[in-house]
């Protein structure tokens, strides 16, 4: 093997494995080479956090990954005074890191967190790219390596949480969804070790079951899921008994739901 092989071959294995479904690639590195902020729309468990993993490390840049959850506030994106050794001490927080040294800030379902963020992301989403911090008196500006990437699931219909407007028309946008059965399986084998026959048979019975949904449930079963069952398969547990813990009880708690899931499983096996 010659060495140049050899290296792109090392280079490989540190990007995080991400199966193309269109343009996407390709819409987030002209998004980031133009300066513009990325949202994210789709089901949980479908590839955007693995595909923001990714485009970080194909264009070779630090990430910074929030989890937003209700409590999440403005201050934890930014950064807050702590006492450290008697002193007080300024710590920056992840976006602030993001802006002050380049690099990708995704904030991950970022409806759930609280109302002031949006008001830190507004300034970083214009022309402006401005990064305001009260609390120390700076105002950063963001560099051309810093690129802010939000996404969020629009199939949870909550009223109070959805992005506004105004905070939506702010970014580039792209829907994801569960991928095409030849790419699932593709995805499903190359994660789990399963073969891509026994992942084909589990695509399909996912496709049935995400039929299902709107019936009794609120979301179909994901990809994440079913790499979650065809790796508890690879290891040998019995199909029954993996579809249940993994494309049954996480999709629902009421008992006739998990029966009609099972339902259509033990017709697919
Ligand atoms: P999300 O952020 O949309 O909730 P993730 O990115 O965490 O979902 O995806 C869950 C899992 O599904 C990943 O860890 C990966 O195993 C698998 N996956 C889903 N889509 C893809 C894809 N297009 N390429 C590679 N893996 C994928």
């Amino acid at each position: 093997m010659s060495s140049s092989s050899a290296r792109s071959l090392e280079s490989d294995r540190e990007i995080p494995y991400y199966h193309a479904v269109g343009n996407e690639c390709e819409l987030f590195e002209q998004a980031y080479r133009q300066h513009l902020p990325l949202l994210l729309k789709g089901p949980t468990g479908c590839g955007k956090t693995r595909f923001v993993s990714h485009m970080a490390a194909r264009l070779g840049k630090p990430l910074f990954t929030v989890s937003c959850h209700d409590d999440l506030t403005a201050a934890d994106l930014t950064g807050r005074y702590l006492l450290q050794g008697g002193e007080t001490r300024w710590v920056d927080g992840p976006l602030t890191r993001a802006v002050r040294e380049g690099g990708i800030c995704y904030l991950d379902e970022v409806v759930e967190a609280r109302k002031d963020v949006t008001v830190v992301l507004h300034p970083l989403t214009d022309d402006r790219r401005l990064l305001p911090l009260e609390r120390t008196g700076e105002l950063l500006e963001a560099p051309d390596d810093f690129m802010l990437v939000v996404s969020y699931n629009p199939g949870y219909q909550h009223i109070l949480k959805s992005l506004k407007p105004s905070t939506r028309q702010r970014f580039v946008a792209q829907t994801f969804d569960f991928p095409p059965p030849a790419v699932e399986r593709d995805i499903v084998a190359r994660e789990s070790g399963l073969s891509a026959d026994r992942c084909s048979a589990l695509v399909n019975l996912a496709a049935r079951l995400r039929d299902m949904k709107g019936q009794d449930l609120e979301e179909g079963v994901s990809t994440r899921l079913l790499v979650y069952c065809a790796t508890l398969i690879a290891a040998g547990m019995p199909i029954m008994e993996a579809t249940r813990a993994t494309l049954v009880e996480p999709l629902s708690d009421d008992e006739d739901v998990q029966e009609g899931l099972m339902e259509a499983i033990r017709a697919t096996f």
